[in-house]
């Protein structure tokens, strides 16, 4: 099947520079989360900034659905109505005095009448959870604030693939876990979603697929666990392993686990030890509770108390506007990323959580847990909270 996005053998040299590309094939299905792994320098800036058209490959070519791009100003403009770019430093992409106006910018350009713009900034900054936000100046804003903005001009354009550079990289630890959740969201959607990262960590949980560059070129590429569990390959790139597969591939090679697929989480690698020392997974009577509410159709008030009465252990959001329910309940969160695995470990020990969160990740709530009961053999289901309020249209993305 043609890839969505690809490059054949692309090849470029900065002015004045050695070459940052030397011959780089890549290929981008649908709906995919990629990684492009690589130390600084390896040309990983520079082969995203091929795939919307803001550099042109000395040789070889960009095909999106196929076909190569062209580079006239309409070709362009189209391309990068498809092809969203997120600068690893939102002060390059953030160019209005005001939030709205800034995410305005996309859609404005694209010769969108005035209603419209205003439905889709209205989308996109309550999909990256910046309601309220509109008339602040961006460049007062937090670098986690800042980076949603920037995301949310991209997501006005409703491209079909994000591409974000780095988009951790100068971000604190929580802020850092809001952008990738966001990501997580975008692909549940069915969006195409390629990041660039020195993070081996980040890649090895979120990408479905990696791509491992250094000095211009290739070194490997396919499913994380494998390109990762190649020592040598990774300290070619000057990289270490990831630690949970690192820790993982040991225990395998000095016999005391078997070695299957690697596990991605501390959910799945202890229920793999356990299953080893035990034989099976043991049955539990006292398994905990997960209670699961809808930001969208809860009242703060139901959560706090239920909070409050100490019926829950631990308390998860996922998702930007269920942060902000939380924040603006002030509910405290003590688990903001991986809310769902984090969760079931606590009910494998007895402990009872409550996952806030909105929309379609309701249903991933449900789908995610089911699947772990069917695969462990342990009767886990989510609990849902009264809906006490109808669903708020207000607050509805439209993503697609
Ligand atoms: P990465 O994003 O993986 O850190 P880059 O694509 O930014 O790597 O850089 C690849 C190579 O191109 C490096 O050798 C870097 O020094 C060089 N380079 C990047 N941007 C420029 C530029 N604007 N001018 C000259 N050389 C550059
Ligand atoms: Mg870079």
């Amino acid at each position: 099947m043609t890839p969505l996005l690809e490059t054949d053998n692309v090849t470029y040299a900065y002015p004045n520079g050695p070459a940052a590309l030397a011959g780089v094939s890549i290929r981008i299905p649908a709906g995919s989360k990629t990684a492009l792994v690589g130390p600084n320098g390896a040309g990983k800036s520079t082969l995203l900034l091929m795939l919307n058209g803001m550099l042109r490959p000395a040789s070889g070519e960009v095909r999106l659905n196929g076909r190569p791009l062209a580079y006239d100003n309409r070709s362009l403009r189209d391309l990068r109505r498809q092809v969203g770019f997120v600068f690893q430093n939102p002060d390059v992409q953030i160019i209005a005095p005001t939030v709205e106006a800034d995410v305005a910018f996309g859609p404005v350009n694209l010769g969108l009448p005035p209603d419209a713009v205003r439905r889709v900034v209205r989308d996109a900054l309550g999909y990256v959870g910046l309601r309220g936000y509109e008339k602040r100046p961006p460049h007062h804003l937090s670098g986690g604030e800042k980076k949603r903005v920037a995301i949310a001009g991209i997501l006005a354009m409703e491209p079909a693939v994000l591409v974000f550079d780095e988009p951790t990289n100068t971000l604190d630890p929580a802020s850092s876990e809001e952008v990738m959740e966001l990501l997580d969201e975008l692909a549940s959607g069915g969006r195409t979603v390629l990041i660039s990262t020195h993070d081996v960590e980040l890649a090895y949980r979120w990408a479905d697929s990696v791509i491992l560059m250094e000095h211009g070129r290739v070194l490997a590429r396919g499913p994380p666990e494998e390109v990762f569990s190649d020592h040598a390959l990774l300290a070619a790139a000057r990289l270490k392993p990831p630690a949970l597969l690192d820790l993982y591939n040991e225990l395998g090679l000095r016999g005391i686990i078997d070695r299957g697929v690697p596990p991605k989480s501390v959910l799945e690698f202890t229920d793999r030890i356990e299953r080893m020392l035990h034989g099976h997974a043991p049955v539990r009577n006292g398994t905990g509770r997960i209670y699961l509410c809808n930001a969208d159709r809860t009242c703060g008030d139901e959560v706090r108390a239920l909070v409050e009465s100490g019926a829950v252990d631990h308390v998860g959001a996922m998702g930007t506007r269920a942060k902000e329910f939380a924040n603006r309940e002030r509910i405290l969160l003590d688990y903001t990323y991986g809310v769902i695995d984090k969760c079931i470990l606590k009910a494998l020990i007895g402990e009872n959580s409550l996952i806030i969160t909105t929309g379609g990740m309701i249903e991933h709530v449900h789908h995610r847990i089911g699947e772990y009961s069917a695969e462990s053999g342990r009767a886990l289901a989510a609990t849902a909270l009264h809906e006490s309020r109808g669903p708020v249209r207000d607050r509805e993305p439209v993503p697609e």
